[in-house]
């Protein structure tokens, strides 16, 4: 394959491969049954519409590196909504059941009811709906909700790391109220979006006094709080592993304050672990990326705003699908060049983050969280 340097600023300054030498000489119809080295499925296709988001949360975009002076792509390097489907109707056809946008923050881009409306049309390999949700710090909730509901989005998610209102504007870093996002949650649920999950990065000596007051809030509402290790994703949050607060001691304090019971998972690679109030109040989950690697099922492949594939949210190297979709490739040229990179996928960054070594080698390359969607 053909490696090239990426000639942009700062924190995208990292590697990515031509995909056209990954084109096999005899080309094959996706089955929509397709394996990595690990025996690992290709179910679900994370799009990231907007590198840019209106918080500066701590651990994701930081201030002191998202400043005034910091570039975006320009709306040229976008992926266009077209583009967009074409590349989902090809992930769909390999086997791809979920599609989540992400960003930045996906309700930034200028029209997003118009892509979701194209990508709700597409329907799985056995002709049901896509599961079609999209991840969202809720700022503009309020106002898209029904429109993106009209569209065809089934449901939601809302990243919110507070439920107290002071601890929530220190870890946006923009002032935004605690009460604004949770008008976007209440319009979110009556526009039908549901199940609506919440999720709560928890980063140890921050906002851990906020779990189980975020757990008493949303209690009985319909509403799953997911609890998510704070993880080392990119090289700009500063992550150490002395705060991250294991997901256990999160279920410890949660069931000392309403007990809980563990349940299964509703589908093979669901990334939280679930467990139900025993008083029949609703569910949470807790992400344990860091204490517990869900390396083994992950099914999860990323598509860039500007349409590059990365295999694993701690890739140091992406793989440049826009290239082909603009090169006059057929669609099953190109079909056949993403088999080629999922079978050969090896991905597991966190199952060996524990060894210093690797970790140490890829700190500084590892991409952005803010570029790639969590
Ligand atoms: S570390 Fe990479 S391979 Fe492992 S679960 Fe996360 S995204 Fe998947």
């Amino acid at each position: 394959m053909t490696e090239t340097v990426i000639p942009i600023l700062d924190l995208r300054e990292h590697r990515y491969r031509s995909m056209a030498s990954g084109i096999p000489a005899e080309l094959v119809p996706p089955t929509g049954l397709l394996s990595d080295r690990r025996g690992r499925p290709l179910h679900d296709l994370r799009i990231s519409v907007t590198d840019r988001c209106n918080f500066r949360c701590v651990y994701c975009m930081p201030k002191d590196v998202f400043d005034k002076d910091y570039t975006f792509l320009p709306h040229a390097e976008l992926l266009s909504f077209e583009e967009i489907t074409r590349a989902a109707r090809l992930f769909v056809a390999h086997g791809v059941e979920k599609i989540r946008l992400t960003g930045g923050e996906p309700l930034l881009r200028k029209n997003i009811e118009k892509l979701v409306e194209m990508l709700a049309r597409l329907e799985t390999v056995s002709g049901k709906p896509l599961d079609l949700t999209l991840t969202t710090n809720a700022s503009l909730l309020a106002r898209k909700a029904r429109a993106l509901r009209d569209a065809g989005l089934t449901r939601v998610s809302v990243s919110l790391d507070a439920i107290d209102d002071t601890t929530f504007r220190r870890m946006n870093d923009v002032d935004f109220a605690v009460r604004d996002v949770l008008a976007g949650i209440e319009a979110a649920q009556a526009a039908g979006l549901a199940p609506l999950k919440v999720n709560m990065v928890v980063k140890r000596g921050v906002n851990d006094s906020e779990i189980v007051p975020m757990a008493a809030h949303f209690r009985g509402s319909g509403v799953i709080v997911r609890f998510i290790e704070f993880m080392d994703v990119g090289a700009s949050n500063h992550w150490c592993m002395d705060e991250v607060l294991p997901s256990a001691e999160v279920v410890r304090r949660i069931d000392a304050a309403f007990p809980l019971e563990a349940i299964g998972a509703n589908y093979l690679g669901e990334t939280a672990e679930r467990w139900r109030y025993r008083d029949g109040a609703g569910e949470i989950g807790v992400i344990s990326s860091v204490s517990h690697a869900f390396c083994g099922d992950c099914s999860r492949i990323r598509l860039s705003t500007e349409g590059r594939l990365y295999l694993c949210l701690f890739a140091t190297e992406g793989h440049d699908l826009r290239e082909l979709l603009r090169s006059g490739r057929s669609d099953l040229e190109i079909a056949n060049a993403i088999a080629a990179l999922w079978q050969q996928r090896t991905d597991n960054y966190s199952e060996q983050r524990s060894d210093p070594a690797i970790r140490a080698a890829r700190a500084e390359r590892k991409i952005e969280m803010s570029y790639i969607g969590g």
